[in-house]
């Protein structure tokens, strides 16, 4: 375990807990569509009310441009209330009188939520002046919010400047994971990145080159990397102009040590659509009317092997366009390959960003990985090695 603190490290009874949350859900006419944060959360809540805290939760909902009811809270406190079986109160704004009486009512265990943190301006800016506003209103500041922290926003970072500063429950598996998965590793490690564009993941590419043993390429991204070898690519998406920042990472791996896996054979179409007539060539062999679509079972093969011969397995971005079927097979099968080595005891796996939970969700292997991130921007922006201001503050220095 890394040195943050956490919820272990605190007495919370009595006291008034300012809990930053994640609680910008997925709304479908009024309700919460997805719950999967709320859920997340459930633990940290409960942990504390039940050691006699008073859990004042806050978290941004959306990006108001000021107060607005469409972005409310209020309706996501009721499903919060839903989820962990008991009474959630809210409070129409998260400073001043409204919050401060709403506060001052609260007995121990009770649970209390503010309205979004982003109705006031000073939240996006860290404004000092609004960090004490909110300080006012609690004895201690816990960031159960993982997904937030690439963000020094006031309820994300401001506020471990001016109260004690703690890790809750998520925020601990989370940093627990990562850890296990790229800063103290067992090795070898195997990274997974696939996904659309080469163009949005250099900075990832290149931090893992550094870290990992193997480092595996798939989705539309491999087709830049497959130009930069001269390979036929067709009407695949490709990005030509990243052909060079291809190369580069390719060679920034070699002088690294770092095994860099391409596919070796490939799905192609020439419709960009679900069951649209496919065929399995090798990557020498794309025709150029052909779109690459997924992996081939030969490539599929090459990286269960490598899975197989890794302790620590990374993944970001899936083999192919798994949305449009059979096009998702490639993501299928090396996940159901990685699931089934975790469950043997063979893999840490641990895999994340918003495509990639789909990926895993729709492969029905997300809850057989090590760890799965809801955190999408957050975990990209670890990925790429950069410190996360949420995370830097809880460190015990
Ligand atoms: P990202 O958000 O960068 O992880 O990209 C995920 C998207 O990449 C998904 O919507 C996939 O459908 C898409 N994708 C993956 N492989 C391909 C491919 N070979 N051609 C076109 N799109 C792809």
């Amino acid at each position: 375990m890394p040195a943050f603190r956490t919820l272990d490290d605190v007495q919370v009874n009595g006291r008034r807990v300012l809990l930053r949350v994640d609680l910008n859900v997925p709304m479908e006419n009024g309700r919460v569509s997805d719950a999967t944060r709320i859920q997340r959360v459930a633990p940290a809540i409960k942990d504390i009310a039940d050691k006699g805290g008073k859990v004042i939760l806050l978290s941004h909902f959306g990006r108001p441009k000021g107060r607005d009811a469409k972005h409310s809270l209020k309706p996501v406190a009721a499903a919060v209330s839903e989820i962990l079986r008991r009474p959630v109160a809210f409070a129409e704004d998260c400073v001043g009188p409204v919050a401060e009486d709403a506060v001052a009512r609260m007995k121990p265990g009770d649970i209390l939520c503010l309205e979004n943190t982003r109705f006031h301006p000073g939240e996006e800016a860290n404004d000092p002046d609004f960090v004490a506003l909110l300080a006012r209103l609690g004895d201690l500041w816990v960031n159960d919010a993982f997904s937030a922290a690439h963000r020094a926003h006031a309820s994300t970072e401001g506020l471990g400047h001016v109260l004690p500063a703690y890790a809750g429950r998520t925020m601990q598996a989370e940093l627990e994971a990562l850890t296990r998965a790229l800063e103290q590793p067992e090795r070898p490690v195997a990274a997974i990145v696939g996904g659309a564009k080469i163009s949005t993941k250099l900075d990832l590419l290149g931090n893992l080159v550094s870290k990992v043993d193997t480092l595996i390429i798939g989705g539309g991204m491999a087709n830049t990397f497959l130009a930069a070898l001269g390979k036929p690519v067709g009407r695949s998406l490709c990005e030509q102009e990243k052909v060079t920042a291809a190369s580069e990472v390719v060679a920034r791996a070699r002088t690294r040590e770092c095994e860099i896996i391409l596919p070796i054979d490939a799905v192609v179409a020439q419709k960009f659509e679900a069951r649209a007539p496919s065929r399995v060539v090798a990557v020498d062999d794309v025709g150029n009317d052909d779109m690459i679509l997924d992996i081939g079972p030969r490539s599929v093969e090459h990286v269960v092997s490598v899975m197989a011969r890794s302790k620590t397995l990374v993944w970001n971005g899936p083999f192919g366009a798994f949305e449009l079927e059979p096009f998702d097979t490639g993501t299928i099968e090396t996940a159901e390959a990685a699931a089934e080595l975790t469950q043997a005891g063979k893999l840490v796996s641990v895999a994340g960003g918003g495509d990639t939970v789909a990926a895993l969700n729709a492969a029905g292997v997300a809850d057989r990985f090590t760890y799965v991130s809801t955190a999408g921007g957050a975990f990209l922006e670890w990925m790429e090695g950069k410190p996360l201001p949420g995370v830097e503050i809880l460190r015990a220095s």
